[in-house]
């Protein structure tokens, strides 16, 4: 048949529509959906006509099937729950920390009505959103005043427009840093309004270039936490508390962003040390900004801390308002907040502390658990072991340090890296997805994030091999 005649035995879409009313296939889907996903299937099949790739006129159920499968897959691909076993606690990619029970409480009890977000009860007055988690946070960093926006980088962006629209802000030229999914300091600097004035060298910055770069322009001092990397060997970095004397010299205000941002000493839980939000305050630094969602282990926010003259020119901003965060994110990042008063037992209760602090006896033991069911499963196909690796805590914290961990590891029989590539992704097409990373020809499964193995067991339980 010529391609001509084909492209004009297509059915129309209401046709196809009207097909699938009459299989009682359309109720299920909605008639928006379906009918979207039958013009884009209609525009495949046209072009593989125009391509020779069909040569026979498709069926009024072929098409309808199509159409059901891309639904369905569609569906569900969409936002759900995937076991992290990547090796990465904190992943970008996987929604970053993990929310304590406490957190997801507040969530269902708060979104399931309305509430006093800006509303004083004792008064029935309007309120500010703020004043649920500001006292929290004053009392845990020892910060005079602080706010909350929508991520640290809407918060750096704030900071930046409030201090410096139409100024210089002075900062390291060893700390222009750029954060994965293109948060790049110098590019935020421009769409804040801010000029970048560049002082000293990547590898060695000292005070007397801050002191040679300040004019009557200079709107900032900034500060930024090199996340992502280290720079070692002939280096000078200006600590904060030389920059806050600068600061207090030439009025100009210290703003830190922290990145990540701890409030409790890692050493405590065996883990390295990161300077903590008290520590910046403790050090003069005026301004400081960090993420909800990296050690803190909370919700995505931006948290921004300092003096009180300062947050509140913050919050007089126009721009806050765009950047606010909503509901949910307050009750979520106030569960967390309130387990810091208790912070001895963050390890039991905060699942960022307790994945991150996990020794390494007990990732074995889940191993342990594990190995037989995946043996019985993948042994025709794969060698199955359990492997010293070392996780990493991810988001740009603590970039170079490395925690002793255990992992599954699976290894095809054959050899190819195309079985391995198919397996990994059989894992990662499970009804409930199973993530882990591919090194050295192996696939690994690394144990720190897996609380119990019955979570893992269960998701496997829907894995054929042929
Ligand atoms: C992660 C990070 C950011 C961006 O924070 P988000 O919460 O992801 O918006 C900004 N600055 C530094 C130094 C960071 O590490």
């Amino acid at each position: 048949m010529d391609k001509e005649k084909l492209l004009r035995s297509i059915p129309s879409v209401d046709k196809i529509l009207f097909f699938l009313k009459k299989e009682e296939r359309l109720l299920e889907h909605g008639n928006i959906r379906t009918t979207s996903v039958i013009r884009s299937t209609l525009a495949e099949v046209r072009e593989k006509i125009e391509r020779g790739k069909i040569t026979a006129t498709p069926t009024m159920k072929q098409i309808s099937d199509l159409v059901i499968d891309t639904i369905e897959t569609e569906n569900e691909n969409s936002l759900k729950t995937v076991i992290n076993l990547t090796g990465t606690v904190l992943h970008t990619n996987l929604g970053r920390a993990v929310l304590p029970d406490i957190a997801i409480q507040n969530l269902a009890s708060l979104g399931a009505g309305t509430n006093n977000l800006e509303y004083e009860l004792i008064d029935g007055k309007r309120g500010d959103r703020d004043i649920h988690m500001e006292t929290l946070i004053t009392e845990l960093t020892g910060a005079e005043s602080a706010t909350v926006v929508n991520n640290n980088a809407a918060a750096v962006l704030l900071c930046l427009n409030t201090f410096a629209q139409g100024k210089e802000v002075c900062i390291s030229r060893g700390e222009l840093v750029e954060i994965g999914g293109s948060f790049r300091i110098p590019e935020v600097m421009e769409k804040s309004g801010s000029t970048l004035r560049e002082v000293g060298t990547t590898n060695r910055t000292h005070l007397r270039d801050y002191e040679a770069a300040i004019t009557e322009n200079t709107g900032l001092l900034m500060k930024t936490h090199t996340s992502n990397y280290k720079i070692q060997g002939f280096t000078h970095e200006v600590e904060h508390h030389e920059l806050s004397n600068l600061s207090a010299k030439t009025k100009i205000p210290l703003f830190s962003d922290l990145g990540s941002g701890t409030l409790v000493d890692m050493e405590k839980f065996d883990l390295p040390h990161e300077t903590t939000v008290q520590e910046l305050i403790e050090s003069g630094t005026d301004l400081i900004s960090f993420s909800g969602d990296k050690l803190l282990g909370g919700p995505q926010a931006g948290i921004i801390v300092g003096k009180k003259n300062l947050i509140s020119r913050i919050k007089e901003n126009p721009l806050r308002r765009a950047l606010r965060v909503d509901k949910l994110t307050i009750t979520a990042l106030r569960a967390v907040l309130q387990l810091y008063l208790h912070p001895e037992q963050l390890t039991l209760n905060l699942p960022t502390l307790a994945h991150l602090s996990r020794k390494k006896e007990e990732i074995f033991s889940v191993g342990q658990e594990i190995l037989p069911e995946l043996k019985n499963k993948l042994s025709s196909i794969a060698s199955i072991d359990l492997l010293a690796v070392k996780s990493q805590i991810g988001s740009g914290a603590l970039p170079l340090d490395q925690l002793d961990s255990f992992a599954i590891s699976i290894r095809p029989v054959d050899q190819l890296d195309s079985t391995l590539q198919e397996l990994s992704k059989k894992f990662r097409m499970l009804p409930n997805p199973v993530a882990g990373r591919v090194t050295d020809g192996k696939l690994l499964f690394d144990l720190r994030t897996l609380d119990k193995a019955s979570l893992f067991l269960e998701a496997i339980s829907d894995l054929h091999i042929r």
